[in-house]
């Protein structure tokens, strides 16, 4: 038996004479490739496509967002590490064919050209609606916590300001203590308490720093809304992640065509709160998919009542698992008062009329109620007040036509959950684990779309093949 021996590093011709030869015929770099070369990039919004008439010449802006492509495909992210790739990668030596720019000039790129970058993104759902790859009549919503360039630690409202830099006078009032302890120490002959001295005097200068820089935090904090800032990186919000303690992070919005599994749209916001935004997320892929009507499928977290009945009014039909309130089961259960759409009345289990009473505002419900309660024999089984009231959302009809969208077809939420989830495992296993590396929601936007459009490339060749992804 013998070991496989490799060749000779001094042998001659050890890589093919021709940079094309690098990679292979069906290499995903080449379709990176050949799709920057398909775009307009003028009229994506590029900056310094046209070469200056004068200066040094720069790179070209098609050149630096292969670059980027190939880099978020292969978890090769930072400006500095693909300033590496450039030179020792075949594949980045390939495509860049053979240029090197230096790692600032790398950043420089996608700092300087985000909203050009979305639209990039955005151009390859348009070509792969054009191919016909795209179904365009199902999708899937959901959303996902992305971390942001900031540590916990900096995340910090007025109480915990206070007490901070509270603490920090305590512990500069300790060293000063201990400073006068030493000068009377001094001034009675002791030779070692010099070292103390200069000691202390040291980490009550950090101490005065730390204190400085709480209270230019307070002082930002109350120029702001917010009630809890991450300072150093503002624009991202503190958000949690299960039962584990909230991490400075931006709420990742992707709408998934079921058909094709490509995200189709997708977007970055820095409200934890995925209820208000089925609305503007179902428009926008609809407005991407151009067509008249659409089904969304998502889950409980997207179930609100308005968002639904604006989606329908724009045709687009919501399936989403209602979330319920905790059911009292001493009592009678809201579902067993039938609403009479044609009466706008509640029938009860007693077989008495419940007629609106009064609006409740806050959550956009009106109150049914009915002074039968007063004299009925069931009051202990219904309510332990004085009246039984039945709140009724203002658009509780679309909660229940998207109800029976359920009931008619009970595999929507399995599709959903197939569809819409795996994209996040992909996209995140290629972004270090869902890390952002860039800092303002301008930044992450154009990152996200890096992201989202690295994983639509890797699903498209897989679904379809590279050949179907090769412009003609
Ligand atoms: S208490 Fe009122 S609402 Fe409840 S069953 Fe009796 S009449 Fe109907």
């Amino acid at each position: 038996m013998s070991f496989i021996d490799g060749e000779s590093r001094w042998q001659i011709s050890l890589l093919p004479a021709c940079v094309d030869d690098y990679v292979a015929a069906d290499a995903l770099v080449r379709i990176v490739d050949a799709f920057v070369t398909s775009l307009d990039l003028t009229e994506l919004g590029f900056n310094r496509v046209v070469a200056a008439a004068t200066g040094r010449p720069g790179f070209q802006p098609g050149d630096m967002l292969r670059l980027y492509i190939w880099g978020y495909l292969n978890q090769v992210r930072s400006s500095r590490h693909l300033e590496r790739a450039c030179v020792r990668d075949l594949e980045a030596l390939w495509l860049m064919r053979r240029l090197a720019p230096d790692y600032r000039t790398i950043a420089a790129f996608r700092h300087d050209n985000p909203e050009a970058i979305v639209a990039a993104s955005a151009a390859f759902v348009q070509f792969c609606r054009e191919q016909g790859l795209v179904g365009g009549r199902i999708v899937a919503v959901d959303g996902t916590k992305m971390r942001a360039v900031a540590s916990p630690k900096n995340i910090a409202g007025a109480e915990r300001l206070a007490r901070d830099i509270e603490h920090t006078e305590k512990e500069v009032a300790y060293y000063l203590d201990r400073l006068d302890i030493i000068d009377e120490t001094v001034a009675q002959g002791s030779d070692d308490q010099p070292l103390h001295r200069e000691t202390f005097a040291t980490a009550i200068a950090s101490l005065k720093r730390r204190k400085d820089r709480l209270v230019r935090r307070q002082q930002e904090l109350e120029h702001r809304e917010e009630k809890v800032l991450v300072f150093g990186e503002p624009e991202a919000k503190p958000m949690g992640y299960g039962r584990a303690p909230k991490m400075p992070s931006y709420n990742l919005q992707s709408v998934v065509d079921v058909e094709s599994g490509l995200i189709v749209h997708h977007d970055v916001y820095n409200d934890a709160n995925d209820s208000h935004m089925l609305y503007p997320v179902s428009v926008a892929a609809k407005k991407v998919l151009e067509v008249d009507q659409i089904q969304v499928l998502t889950d409980g977290g997207y179930s609100n009542a308005e968002e639904i009945a604006r989606c329908e009014r724009e045709g687009i039909a919501v399936a989403a698992p209602i979330k319920r309130g905790a059911m009292n089961s001493d009592h009678f259960r809201p579902a067993q008062f039938v609403y009479d759409s044609a009466s706008d009345t509640i029938r009860c289990p007693a077989g008495e009329t419940l007629r609106p009473s009064g609006l409740h505002t806050r959550n956009r419900a009106i109150r049914y109620r009915t002074p039968a309660c007063a004299n009925c024999s069931l009051k202990p089984r219904c309510t332990p007040g004085a009246q039984r009231t039945i709140h009724r959302l203002v658009d509780q009809g679309a909660l229940d036509r998207m109800e029976a969208r359920i009931y008619a077809n009970p595999s929507l939420m399995t599709i959903r959950r197939c569809t819409v989830e795996h994209p996040f495992g992909t996209i995140k296993r290629m972004s270090g684990g869902g890390r952002f590396l860039t800092r303002g929601l301008r930044a992450v936007k154009a990152e996200a779309a890096l992201s989202i459009l690295a994983f639509n490339i890797l699903h498209a060749v897989n679904a379809f093949g590279a050949s179907a992804m090769m412009p003609s």
